[in-house]
């Protein structure tokens, strides 16, 4: 595998990520963008398994440079009430080793990318793949918008949930689907008052939605919450039309306690618009020589928090099956068979946790209110510890 070239489809988590892996197993790569450099889109929050991952790519000290600690997750009902708290950094460093932290999503990209970059990898912006053909020589040759091309002995598709190349390569799979809510976020006006403890989630299952505040060490307040909206309209952004949103949320949140109302009625600057997508079991993530992995093979709704960690989890155990299994096929076969149980599983549970969250039914909101929340706040972190503990061994040799 030392001799060949690994062509990366897509630089933003999972890409860099892999590309820094492969390095380290000896294998040369060579990432395609389809943007013309790092972009804007949120934050990402970090868990300890994160980190575990990061050790293996070297970058965990600049990540946690660049990052901020969350304490815990407060819950409050829809009068303002706290109703519990689970996570706290202390309890979260005594069970995993390390806290929970949030990074604005394009300071983790940068960062990978200049790992990357230090690295001597290359990373050609402004190219969007359009098709993806064998070529002679068993090798692959992908096209890109711009009319240019390039060649390469495996491609991996880290392209994301809309992926290119899954369509290409697996035209009669499964597309994303739309899950019927769309993450709106905003930051507030510096002049509101809050009593909100920094440096840790505010929760509010409301009387509708579940709204969540943030408040950043340097005094930066966030705010986002769950809208439902039917497909048809997802395109409509609030940029376009942000007084027609906001009217639809304050009066979704109308019977809610005031930090909610305030935090939407300050609302400075925009900063999420996010429609929230699945994708369903894929049979297979890879055919011939292409791979996909990350959200284009494995969307994961953000209720979990889990979809970055997932793609950069992803991006180690494939360089680790590419350094020690010649044989691309059984490569990528080993690859999907280590990786696909974990995922399903935290791809089930990210489900669960946007059906609770999204309900509308007003039984089940009720039965959720008293029943469900407080069973999770009482069980804590417990039922997380698979996820939050796993750790892959880098020198475990993959047969
Ligand atoms: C609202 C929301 C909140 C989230 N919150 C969290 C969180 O808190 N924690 C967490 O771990 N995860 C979170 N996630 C999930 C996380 O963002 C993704 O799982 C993660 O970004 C996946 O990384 P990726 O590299 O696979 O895909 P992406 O980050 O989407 O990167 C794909 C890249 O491929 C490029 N690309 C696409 N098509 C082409 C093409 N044709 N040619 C070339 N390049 C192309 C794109 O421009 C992009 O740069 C959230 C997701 C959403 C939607």
């Amino acid at each position: 595998m030392k001799d060949k070239l690994v062509m990366i489809i897509g630089c933003g988590i999972a890409g860099p990520a892999l590309a820094i892996a492969l390095k380290r197993a000896g294998i040369n790569s060579a990432i395609y963008e389809e943007h013309d450099g790092p972009y804007d889109f949120g934050l990402l929050s970090l868990t300890p398994n994160t980190f575990n991952a990061l050790d293996i790519l070297d970058v965990s000290a600049r990540v946690l440079e660049n990052g901020f600690e969350v304490d815990g997750v407060n819950f409050y009902s829809s009068d303002g009430k706290m109703t519990g708290r689970v996570g706290s950094t202390a309890e979260m460093k005594k069970r995993y080793g390390s806290g929970s932290f949030m990074i604005k999503r394009m300071q983790l990209n940068k960062i990978l990318c200049d790992k990357a970059e230090s690295q001597g990898i290359k990373i050609e912006w402004g190219k969007k793949l359009k098709n993806i053909e064998n070529s002679e020589n068993e090798k692959i040759m992908a096209h890109f918008e711009d009319g240019t091309k390039a060649e390469s002995d495996l491609l991996i598709g880290c392209d994301g949930i809309h992926s290119v190349t899954h369509t290409i390569v697996m035209p009669d799979f499964p597309k994303p689907t739309y899950t019927g809510t769309v993450l709106v976020g905003g930051i507030i006006e510096d002049t509101m008052q809050t009593s909100l403890a920094p440096d840790t989630y505010h929760m509010t299952i409301g009387k509708n939605l579940h709204f969540g505040n943030f408040v950043e060490k340097s005094g930066e307040k966030l705010w986002w919450i769950y809208v439902p909206f039917p497909e048809n309209s997802i395109k409509n952004k609030p940029k376009e039309s942000w007084d027609k949103w906001m009217k639809k949320i304050l009066a979704l949140t109308l019977d809610d306690h005031q930090t909610v109302k305030k935090s939407i009625e300050m609302t400075k600057e925009t900063l999420l618009y996010l429609p929230i997508y699945n994708i369903p079991h894929l049979s297979t993530w890879h055919k011939g020589s292409v791979c996909l992995m990350g959200d284009a093979a494995h969307a994961i709704s953000p209720h979990a928090g889990q979809g970055a960690t997932m793609a950069i989890e992803d991006s180690i155990v494939l360089a680790k099956c590419l350094r020690d299994i010649q044989d691309t096929k059984k490569a990528f076969a080993s690859f999907e068979q280590i990786r696909k149980k974990r995922i399903e599983k935290v791809v089930k549970i990210a489900q669960q946790l946007g059906d609770i969250f999204t309900m509308t039914n007003p039984v089940k909101k009720w039965f959720r209110n008293k029943v469900t929340i407080p069973l999770f706040i009482k069980r804590g972190l417990k039922p997380g510890d698979w996820i939050y503990s796993y750790k892959v061994d880098w020198d475990e040799k993959i047969k």
